[in-house]
Formats: structure tokens, sequence, C-alpha cells
């Protein structure tokens, strides 16, 4: 019989990660490959894409960066292509591709709130139909959603938190639809706060704030996020679907 831990492994699989440019998504990118995964990596910077591929193909996994906005449709689907044409199937996908900007209600233009719509929810929307059609029972999509998709914000970022909390309901929805005979499973994680670019311009005395209403009271590390995408990625969490996972040093209560 396998080790609890072999569980955990992804070997033979394939996962595609999008906003593997920076940040979580490149993390998540490496993580992925440690776990045996090859990784195909979504985001519109190729030089970034390149060298967060040069890191999987680092662990001994192959790695395929394919430039790509997620806001569009066409995009998606011809990433899924590329995938398909490269290694023959997609198992995993990670939903991490996102934007975020604090503007007040009043101020903010129709376009700014579109954008961060066609980002963070539609463009999770276009990704996880294209890997649908094609994924095989026992695959698994994780959104990444946020802390601010559960509870209210410390900054005002209507349009975010609307996006964020719309992937929980996304996630929510496509779970029943492709648990039956698709086998799919679809989850998602709601980060705290962790150190990226998007967190970078986040003033001081938000950050305490933030951090106050931590009972953790300290900012997440890339690792301890990377553990939980690799579970919920993973045959270890086969009997969970519809879920959000908070990574949140308990902000969130949930
Ligand atoms: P980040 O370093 O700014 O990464 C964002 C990624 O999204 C980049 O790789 C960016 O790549 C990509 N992206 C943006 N627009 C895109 C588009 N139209 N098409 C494809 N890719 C696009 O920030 P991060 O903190 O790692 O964020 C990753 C995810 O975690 C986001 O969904 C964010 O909302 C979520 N999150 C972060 C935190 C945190 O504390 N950091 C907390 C909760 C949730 P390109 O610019 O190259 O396209």
């Amino acid at each position: 019989m396998a080790g609890v831990l072999d569980l955990f492994r992804l070997d033979g699989k394939v996962a595609v990660v999008t906003g593997a440019s920076s940040g979580l998504g490149a993390g998540f990118a490496v993580a992925l490959a440690e776990a045996g995964a090859d990784v195909v990596l979504g985001a519109r910077r190729a030089d970034r894409l390149d060298k967060v591929s040069a890191d999987v193909v680092g662990t001994g996994q192959r790695a395929l960066p394919v430039v790509t906005d997620v806001s569009d449709p066409a995009q998606c689907t011809a990433l899924v292509d590329k995938a398909m044409t490269h290694f023959g199937k997609v198992d995993v996908l990670i939903n991490n591709a996102g934007v975020g900007y604090a503007l007040p209600a009043l101020k903010e233009h129709p376009d700014v709130f579109r954008h961060i719509m066609d980002v963070n929810l539609h463009g999770a929307y276009w990704m996880a139909q294209a890997c649908a059609r094609v994924m095989q029972p026992g695959s698994s999509i994780v959104n990444v959603s946020s802390v601010l998709g559960l509870v209210k914000t410390f900054a005002p970022q209507a349009a975010y938190a609307a996006s964020k909390a719309g992937l929980i309901g996304l996630t929510r929805d496509l779970s029943q639809q492709w648990a039956g005979r698709r086998g799919i499973r679809v989850n998602a994680v709601a980060p705290g706060y962790f150190a990226t670019e998007m967190t970078a311009d986040i003033p001081e005395n938000m950050l305490t704030n933030i951090l106050r209403s931590s009972p953790l009271g300290r900012v997440g590390e890339q690792r301890e996020l990377d553990a939980a995408i690799i579970f919920l990625a993973s045959p270890a969490s086969s009997y969970i679907t519809g879920s959000t996972l908070a990574v949140d040093g308990g902000m969130s209560g949930h």
C-alpha cells in the first residue's frame, strides 16, 4: 500500500499555472514540478515566463511557457491546445492570474472595474472551461481567491473583493457540475497577506492593521501556500471538492 505522503505526489501529471510569471504563481509552478508534474506556464510577460520555466526545468521536470492574456477566451483555448500538443493531457489547473487595485468606489472608472473582473473572475472561468474540455476523471482545478473574498477589505477594493468572492461561487458551482461523469474536482484557496509585487505598495500602517487582525500575527510564506496548492491539486484531497481553504493565518476565521 502507498504511504500517505505518496498521495501528495504528482508524478506523470501535467499542471497548468496561470499568472506563473511572478509572485505566488512562479512559486506554485516550481512546487508542482517538485511534486513531479510537468508544468505549462501562462502569463503575459514572456521574459519572466522563460525565467520561471528555467526554474521548473531545474527541478528535472518539463516546462512549456505560453504567453497568454487570460481575459481573452481565445488565448485560454490556445494555451490548452498547446499543452495538449506538447504533453497530450492536462491534469491540474491552478487559476492564479490576478490583478488588484485599491480605489474608492465613487472614483472607480467602469473600465478599471471591468478589467479586474475580466482577469480575476472571467479569466479563471475561460481557463476552467478550456481545461475541463480535455481533462480526464481524477483531474483537479484550484482557484486562487483571497481572504478578501471571504471577509471585509482593509482598503477600498470593491472590484477585487467582488471578483474574489465570485471565484468562490464559481468554485462551488463548477464542483457540482463536474464532479460526476467528468470526475473533476474544483476547489479554491483564500490566501491572506503574502509579500509579492501585488502587495508591495500596501502602506505600512495598513499592513500593521492586517497583521493585527490575523491571529498568527505575521505575513504568510510562499511555501505555506505551496503546500495548500499541492494538497488540493493532488490525490491527497481526493474526497474534497467545492471547498475554499483559507490560508490566512486565521484572519477570516474560516
Ligand atoms: P503578482 O506577483 O502581481 O502576480 C500576478 C500574476 O498574474 C502575474 O504573473 C501576472 O503576469 C499575472 N497576470 C495579470 N494579469 C494577467 C492577464 N491578463 N493574463 C494572464 N496573466 C495575468 O501577484 P501575486 O500576489 O503573486 O498574485 C497571484 C494571485 O494571488 C492573484 O490572483 C492574487 O489576487 C492572489 N492573492 C494574492 C495575495 C497576496 O497577498 N499576494 C493574497 C490573496 C490572493 P503578467 O503580468 O506577466 O501577465
